[in-house]
């Protein structure tokens, strides 16, 4: 049976875009996997105190046979194959960053893997990418839509669609002054 899934995808060290799609790839390369639509690349603020460093952040949507412990275990091999250290602290600098956004309507609260991902509507970086591929998803506990989300979020860190080819408006304002 096939399940999707929505799979957030970062980095702000190297070349980030790069960084981006080849996770990208590495996933459509996963066992009973294809990758659908892919949002446009943006480039956002960091969270937390630990860098200053920009991201550039996107979401995957997934089909997958895999079970999400199983799908869990293959993004963070390809975090390590990509040269991301097991342990780090908080908010460090990360090459490459997967987080699985939703499972089907799915809810988990595992030590391992908490579904949907918890931070997700409080964060402009993965609402203004996701809106773009799946503005009618309903947050499987807030029973709100993705687009919703993005009209309502707080979050004041700056995001904003990557210019040149598969850039989309984004629908926030793009009035934000980039780096
Ligand atoms: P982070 O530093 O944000 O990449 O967090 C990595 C840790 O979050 C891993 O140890 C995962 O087990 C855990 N985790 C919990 N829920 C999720 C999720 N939905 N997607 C990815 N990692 C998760």
């Amino acid at each position: 049976m096939t399940h999707r899934a929505y799979i957030g995808v970062g980095s702000n060290q190297g070349d980030k875009q790069r960084n981006c799609r080849r996770a990208v790839k590495e996933i459509g390369k996963f066992p009973e996997t294809r990758v659908g639509e892919v949002s446009s690349w943006f480039v956002t603020e960091p969270w937390g105190a630990a860098s200053t460093e920009w991201y550039v952040n996107g979401i995957a949507a997934v089909d997958t046979g895999l079970e999400p412990a199983i799908l869990l275990r293959h993004c963070q091999t390809v975090e390590r194959k990509m040269g991301r250290p097991a342990e780090r602290p908080r908010w460090a600098d990360r090459v490459i960053d997967l987080d699985i956004l939703f499972y089907d309507d799915r809810v988990l609260e595992g030590p391992e893997l908490i579904i949907p991902h918890p931070e997700l509507h409080r964060r402009r970086f993965v609402l203004a990418p996701l809106c773009e591929i799946a503005p009618e998803l309903k947050h499987t506990l807030l029973g709100t839509s993705i687009r919703e989300l993005l009209g309502q979020v707080e979050d004041d860190k700056r995001v904003r669609a990557m210019a040149g080819p598969g850039a989309r408006e984004t629908p926030l304002s793009p009035t934000v002054p980039m780096r």
